[in-house]
């Protein structure tokens, strides 16, 4: 094939996709973490960041990396059935099931591998992966990669979940659900979850992205918040990422499923293990999150209630959610673009969440409340989304 084939052939639906109005353009920040970044030349007040604790700026984070780097250097030169696996990454695998009340944990590159793992390694031919509607896109890659049946429910609805069960012809049951939705700031329905698993001899896998660090005493994530943890037939994804402000994941579990995740997860497997100033970071933010995990989550739920109470006074529609994740629904594509644009002009960075992300017509704002901002910052926010949310247009769906 020519360029000018390519050329047509991908032209043709780049073009398609500028027309819709669903082009994405990336920004260029010129910050580090905080509640202010500097994104395209511009300063504004930084309502987007998964850095729920603050912890990406934090300096005792920073300085264990950099005095730790000087004896580890920059690499970790091999995967972790090679050479890759220092003392540093058994230390933070040791310490991290320690958190969530896991018998083991295994290290990943990230979220996104971690989770092409956990979907594509349990199941067998006649297995049933079955997801929650909502699940994150990396959920879903990893079920394409299994050869296991795929199937979903509709989102939170238990009832919808036992029919796809009742309506298939399957071994064993693979029970897959975000812990929080990223798009949504909801919570799963998890012990109704662990119940459906246990019904059917099952296992329960938790994508907690966005509660480990967040939610349960200390931060141990969603699972905790049930009285529950990553052991029997349950397992858990965590990512060093959001919360922890640093890079990296890990799956929770049994050791019979770590040790499978070992032998056979391809994206375990065949890349190279975390450079050691990154474990460095995670362990030493798992250190502040041992000390201060509570205090900055008082602070990020006052921030919450905040945001709620005024959203609910200037009658913009909010999602049902009680974390940090606030989306402000807009509906329509093209107008949440908009709303996005005008907040930037008063000084917010907003993006807009579409569709592929989200479904078409529930296109929000996504606001991600963080221990960095201050109560100031959020009822300026606010007063900025009264002027700017054309609230007539604004509800579409609430549930
Ligand atoms: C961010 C995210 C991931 C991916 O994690 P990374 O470490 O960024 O690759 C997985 N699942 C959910 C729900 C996420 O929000």
């Amino acid at each position: 094939m020519s360029v000018e084939l390519w050329e047509k052939k991908l032209g043709e639906e780049q073009r398609e996709r500028k027309a819709s109005g669903l082009w994405r353009d990336r920004r260029v920040s010129g910050s580090a973490q905080h509640s202010f970044i500097e994104i395209d030349g511009e300063w504004r007040t930084n309502f987007s960041s998964n850095d729920y604790l603050g912890l990406a700026g934090h300096p005792a984070i920073a300085s264990a990396i950099s005095s730790g780097i000087d004896q580890w250097g920059v690499g970790a030169g091999a995967s972790h059935l090679i050479c890759g696996h220092q003392s540093l990454h058994q230390e933070l695998e040791e310490e991290l099931a320690e958190f969530v009340g896991a018998e083991r944990a295994l290290l990943f590159s990230n979220g996104y591998m971690a989770n092409l793992a956990l979907n594509s390694v349990f199941a067998k031919k006649r297995d049933l992966l079955l997801h929650d509607r909502l699940n994150h896109a990396s959920l879903i890659d990893g079920a394409r990669l299994s050869s296991g049946m795929f199937k979903r429910f509709r989102h939170g609805d238990l009832k919808h979940a036992r029919k796809q069960i009742l309506t298939t012809d399957f071994d064993s049951l693979i029970l897959i659900s975000d812990g929080v939705f990223s798009m949504d700031g909801d919570i799963a329905p998890i012990g109704d979850l662990k119940s459906l698993a246990d019904q059917y001899g099952g296992l329960l896998c938790i994508d907690d992205a966005h509660g480990f660090g967040v939610l349960g005493a200390d931060g141990a994530g969603s699972l905790a918040c049930e009285g529950l943890a990553p052991v029997g037939n349950v397992l858990s994804m965590g990512t060093l990422s959001k919360a922890l402000g640093g890079y990296g994941a890990f799956i929770a579990g049994d050791a019979l499923f770590i040790e499978h995740l070992v032998q056979y997860a391809r994206a375990y497997v065949y890349t190279t293990a975390l450079p050691p100033s990154t474990v460095l970071g995670n362990l030493a933010a798992l250190k502040v999150l041992r000390e201060q995990q509570s205090s900055r989550m008082d602070h990020v739920s006052q921030l919450i209630e905040c945001f709620k109470n005024g959203s609910d006074q200037i009658g913009l529609t909010l999602m049902k959610s009680q974390t940090p994740i606030q989306p402000v629904l807009i509906g329509d594509e093209s107008e949440a673009i908009r709303v996005s644009h005008e907040l930037s002009l008063k000084g917010f960075f907003v993006p807009a969440i579409r569709t592929p992300t989200v479904m078409k017509g529930e296109a929000r704002l996504r606001v991600t409340l963080t221990a960095s901002h201050s109560v100031e910052q959020v009822r300026a926010l606010l007063v900025a989304l009264a002027q700017v949310v054309n609230r007539k247009n604004s509800s579409i769906r609430t549930a």
